[in-house]
């Protein structure tokens, strides 16, 4: 019998990361679904997964905090075992602002949210599955943006350059590891339908957009997912350091 695969998904209780834990958990996985605040929602998806029959658990972790980041990877092993794959997800937005407007905390706040979080992670992911470290292998997805290469001009810089931040990470880091049986890719949607975009104070803002996107509408977080999966799976076993736009051709 072979063993079940385990895979970590960073705010995995709504939008993309929960579309993306009902993926992996479909198609055979045990998951581990981190989240920051809203265990209700957490809860509810982790409820579902198991109502189909599909194995997870939920692991609450601000993973800005790095002894959150070492708890939830410790509660990983113990629970669920060995880590397969880690899906970087988590992430924040803050208001709509010109730049001259952004104080020190809130950018602060951002880079803290989104790129340490994802250090840490990454991190606690090598040692793990790193071959220098007795490990066997494993991959690593981290979810960037197409705001990297835009720059969010006159709605968030912040945002858009923590993202920036993890296509290097990506990058280097793929590079670090890829003699030790880990790969690391990078998804960047574009305009998906999630809550973030209320926390940026617009919450139509996909559907304002959307008649510029050469598809002509917004992206599905499952859509998304589909994407994640085939990075982690078998199927990309040659892609590393590599980055998939989901963007509806933007
Ligand atoms: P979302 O619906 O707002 O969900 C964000 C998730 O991240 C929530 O589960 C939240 O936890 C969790 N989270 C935030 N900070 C955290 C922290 N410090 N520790 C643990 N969990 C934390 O956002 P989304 O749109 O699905 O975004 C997911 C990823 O896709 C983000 O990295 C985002 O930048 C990226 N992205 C989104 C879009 C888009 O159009 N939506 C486009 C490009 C990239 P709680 O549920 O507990 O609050």
């Amino acid at each position: 019998m072979s063993i079940q695969k385990v895979a970590l998904i960073t705010g995995g209780g709504r939008g993309i990361g929960a579309a993306t834990a009902r993926l992996f958990a479909k198609q055979g996985y045990a998951v581990a679904i981190n989240y920051k605040s809203n265990s209700e929602a957490a809860n509810k998806l982790a409820e579902t997964i198991t109502a189909d029959g599909g194995k997870c658990i939920v692991i609450q972790a601000d993973v800005s905090f790095e002894e959150d980041v070492i708890r939830m990877f410790s509660t990983v092993d113990k629970v669920l075992g060995r880590l397969s794959v880690l899906v970087n997800n988590a992430g924040i937005l803050k208001k709509q602002s010109r730049l001259e407007d952004m104080t020190a905390d809130r950018i602060n706040a951002i880079l803290v949210n989104n790129v340490t979080s994802y250090f840490l992670c990454c991190r606690e992911a090598v040692k793990r599955m790193s071959t220098r470290h007795g490990g066997l292998g494993g991959v690593i997805v981290n979810v960037s943006s197409r705001a990297a290469r835009s720059g969010s001009p006159n709605e968030y810089i912040d945002y858009a350059a923590s993202k920036g931040a993890i296509d290097t990470l990506t990058k280097g880091l793929s590079l670090e590891v890829a003699a030790e049986g880990i790969r690391v890719n990078c998804v960047r949607p574009g305009l998906i339908y999630t809550d973030m975009h209320a926390d940026g104070g617009e919450p139509e803002r996909v559907e304002r957009l959307k008649t510029v996107i050469p598809l002509q509408r917004g992206g599905q977080p499952e859509e998304v997912a589909e994407a994640i999966y085939w990075l982690a799976s078998d199927k990309s076993s040659f892609s590393t350091g590599n980055f998939l736009d989901i963007t509806g051709g933007l």
